[in-house]
């Protein structure tokens, strides 16, 4: 979904058609994404609308009752980004053979043709640097974390939300873009900067929902689950 569609997808309109006409089971919906050919910043879904179509997902899987899951702004489902491996997460492997810690994250830690000729297996890649890196950063912002030092999971995703922190793990670990549209998205100071300045102003515009409608909560929560088990 994108800035100029997300309204129509999420609509009465639409989710009718989609789950009773067509009978469909689950949705699952993808905002776009500013990568491959042509990546358009102004096609993303701006912050303010973000937090407006967690609201209209929030409403649609509570009220409607349906399983309908946005990714990202369901990230918490997820405990966060599930890139390069991690447990319960995934990594991608292209149609060349080039291997990715995401679709989305178009820089290759090697290629699957080359590493099986050169004797390796896909437990190298899973070690490569980049992957080790990005699964560092999933630990300290949250996945390994208790409740009350996760971040803010309304952010999940380290290619759109984080920009900066993928950046400087490929630049570091020298993982090789997909795309000549990869490369400049390292270098293109106006990429770059918009990258950033979205993330900048998503963190603020989500912080106080993540603050109080799920950190507070699930520290509750917990001090709840602690006191009842020393009760017993
Ligand atoms: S990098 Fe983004 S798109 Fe890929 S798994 Fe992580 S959160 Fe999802």
């Amino acid at each position: 979904m994108s800035q100029e569609n997300w309204r129509r997808v999420t609509s009465d309109e639409f989710i009718d058609f989609f789950f009773e006409e067509q009978g469909a089971i689950y949705a699952w919906s993808f905002q776009y994404m500013p990568v491959g050919r042509g990546p358009a910043l102004d096609h993303m879904v701006p912050p303010d609308e973000r937090i407006e179509m967690l609201r209209r997902t929030q409403q649609l899987v509570r009220e409607r009752k349906v399983f309908y899951s946005d990714f990202w702004n369901s990230g918490v489902a997820s405990s966060g980004c599930i890139s390069a491996g991690r447990r319960g997460g995934y990594f991608a492997i292209d149609w060349n053979g080039d291997i990715t810690p995401c679709v989305f994250i178009q820089y290759a830690v090697d290629n699957i043709y080359d590493l099986y000729r050169r004797g390796g297996t896909i437990t190298d890649a899973l070690q490569a640097p980049l992957f080790r890196e990005i699964r560092a950063w999933q630990k300290e912002y949250g996945y390994a974390q208790e409740a009350e030092s996760v971040g803010n999971w309304l952010c999940p995703c380290i290619v759109r939300d984080h920009f900066e922190v993928l950046r400087d793990a490929v630049r570091r670990t020298g993982a090789r873009p997909l795309n000549r549209e990869a490369a400049e998205a390292l270098e293109d100071p106006d990429y770059v900067r918009g990258m950033i300045d979205y993330d900048r102003e998503l963190e603020e515009k989500t912080e106080p929902i993540w603050t109080h409608e799920y950190a507070e909560q699930a520290q509750e929560e917990e001090a709840r689950s602690t006191s009842d088990a020393a009760a017993n």
